[in-house]
């Protein structure tokens, strides 16, 4: 055996998308994670990996619950943006989505959410820049009917991208995407958000920050921000 580390492999592995939140005092918090499997049925117990630069981390490791909502297929990207992309140290995430108090403390994301389960923290292993969580499912609620959105197709369809603090971030070299016919014939340029892959559509706009469809993306004030993730003017690149 040779010691060939291709990290190209790893990113054949599946995953769904989830926001994990937890509960620290009147404090709450949730973030996007895509590691969340099922690790026994008896009790049933699920297994999830926080980077420990999160706040989400630190909150879990307080209070020792922690809740798991499932997302949609449908789930708009300002959704991802807010709990992906936006640090709970300078928003207040939960106050700008419909959730709910769980049994156990911890605030639920109802918002685009199929289901949602509740654990308490059982044990946790050290994984450098990451802690595996492993809880006891102590409640769980189907919401609605519907197809869970993969991490699959939020890369691929969604073209979205990974937060840095991802267990699968991988420099954000975008060689998993394949580039498709994006040019539009003689219009404006579309725009792409350097950190979250937001598109910046000039024929589309932003009505979330009151641009009108028919906008250019140099026409935009220089105060306007990526929708999802927050990013300035300067972080966006025309689309290729
Ligand atoms: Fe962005």
């Amino acid at each position: 055996m040779n010691d060939i580390l291709d990290r190209q492999a790893l990113w054949n592995i599946s995953y769904g998308l989830y926001v994990v939140s937890s509960v620290s005092g009147q404090k709450t918090n949730g973030q996007i994670v895509n590691s969340v499997i099922q690790v026994s049925a008896d009790p049933p117990s699920i297994a999830v990996s926080i980077n420990k630069n999160n706040l989400t981390h630190e909150y879990i490791q307080e209070s020792g619950v922690l809740a798991v909502s499932v997302l949609e297929e449908e789930t708009p990207m300002n959704l991802i943006g807010l709990f992906g992309f936006k640090s709970g140290r300078d928003v207040d995430k939960m106050s700008q989505v419909s959730c709910r108090d769980g049994q156990t403390g911890c605030p639920v994301v109802i918002d685009s959410s199929l289901c949602f389960f509740e654990g308490k923290v059982a044990g946790s292993v050290d994984c450098g820049t990451h802690t595996i969580f492993v809880a006891e499912v102590v409640g769980a609620q189907v919401i609605k009917e519907g197809t869970p959105l993969t991490y699959a197709y939020y890369r691929n369809v969604m073209k979205g991208k990974a937060s840095k603090n991802a267990p699968t971030y991988k420099g954000d070299t975008g060689l998993q995407d394949k580039p498709e016919d994006k040019k539009m014939e003689g219009g404006m340029k579309k725009y792409v958000c350097n950190v979250c892959g937001y598109i910046y559509d000039p024929e589309v706009g932003d009505s979330e920050g009151n641009i009108e469809a028919g906008t250019s993306f140099e026409d935009l004030p220089d105060s306007w921000t990526c929708p999802v993730c927050g990013a300035s003017k300067d972080e966006f690149s025309p689309e290729e």
